[in-house]
C-alpha cells in the first residue's frame, strides 16, 4: 500500500493534489475537513459539536479525530490500493495515534509537506471563499487557521522528518508543477 500523508497550510493546495493523487495512484482520499463538513450537514450530535470550531477556525478534539481515523481505517476495502491522509494528522498527538494505528495494520505512510507562500494562501482561500460557502474561508478565519497551522500543526511536520519519513514540496507553482515533484518522490518511495 501507498499511504501519503498531505500536509500544509490551509490553501495550500492538498485538496487539488488529492485529486490528482486519485486520478494517477488510484488512492483513497480521506479528508478529514470534507468528512467534518458532512457530519455537520447530517446534523449529528457531533456535529453540532464541532460547528461552531470550525467556524472559529479552531481544532476539533484529538479524540473526535482519532475516533474517525479509526473507523475509517477498520472500514478500508480490502483492495485499497493506499489512502492519501489530507488533513490529519494535525498535531502530534494525532501523528503518534496513527503511526499506532498503522502499525497494528501492518502499513506505514510517508508525509509530503506542501509549502505555498503566506501571501498566496491568503489570496487563495479569499477567492475559494467567494463560491466555497465555507464558513471558515473569510479573512478573520483564515488568519486564525493560519496560526493554528504555524503553532500546533507545523511541529507535526518535524515528527515526521526526524522519522526520515518526510519530504518537502514547493507549492508555489502551477499545479502541474507540484504533481511532478509529488510524482518523482512517490516513483523513488515505490522503488
Ligand atoms: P480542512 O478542510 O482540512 O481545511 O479542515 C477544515 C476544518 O476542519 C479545520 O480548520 C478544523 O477545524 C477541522 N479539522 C479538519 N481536520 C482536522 C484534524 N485532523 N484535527 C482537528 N480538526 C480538524
Amino acid at each position: 500500500m501507498l499511504n501519503v500523508i498531505l500536509c500544509g497550510a490551509p490553501g495550500s493546495g492538498k485538496g487539488t493534489q488529492s485529486d490528482l493523487l486519485v486520478k494517477n495512484y488510484g488512492l483513497q482520499h480521506l479528508s478529514t475537513g470534507d468528512l467534518l463538513r458532512a457530519e455537520i450537514k447530517s446534523g449529528s450530535q457531533l456535529g453540532k459539536q464541532i460547528e461552531d470550531l470550525i467556524a472559529k477556525g479552531n481544532l476539533v478534539s484529538d479524540h473526535t479525530m482519532i475516533h474517525l481515523i479509526e473507523n475509517f481505517l477498520d472500514n478500508l476495502s480490502p483492495d485499497c490500493k493506499g489512502i492519501i491522509f489530507d488533513g490529519y494528522p494535525r498535531t502530534v498527538d494525532q501523528a503518534e495515534a496513527l503511526t499506532l494505528m498503522l502499525k497494528r495494520r501492518k502499513m506505514n505512510a510517508v508525509m509530503l509537506d506542501m509549502y505555498v507562500d503566506e501571501d498566496e494562501i491568503i489570496k487563495r482561500l479569499l477567492e475559494r471563499g467567494k463560491v466555497s460557502g465555507r464558513t471558515d474561508d473569510n479573512f478573520e478565519t483564515i488568519k486564525q487557521r493560519l496560526k493554528v497551522f504555524h503553532e500546533v500543526t507545523k511541529p507535526v511536520c518535524y515528527y515526521y522528518l526526524t522519522r526520515h519519513n518526510y519530504f518537502a514540496i514547493n507549492g508555489n507553482n502551477t499545479v502541474e508543477n507540484t504533481f511532478a515533484q509529488i510524482d518523482t518522490i512517490l516513483k523513488l518511495v515505490q522503488k
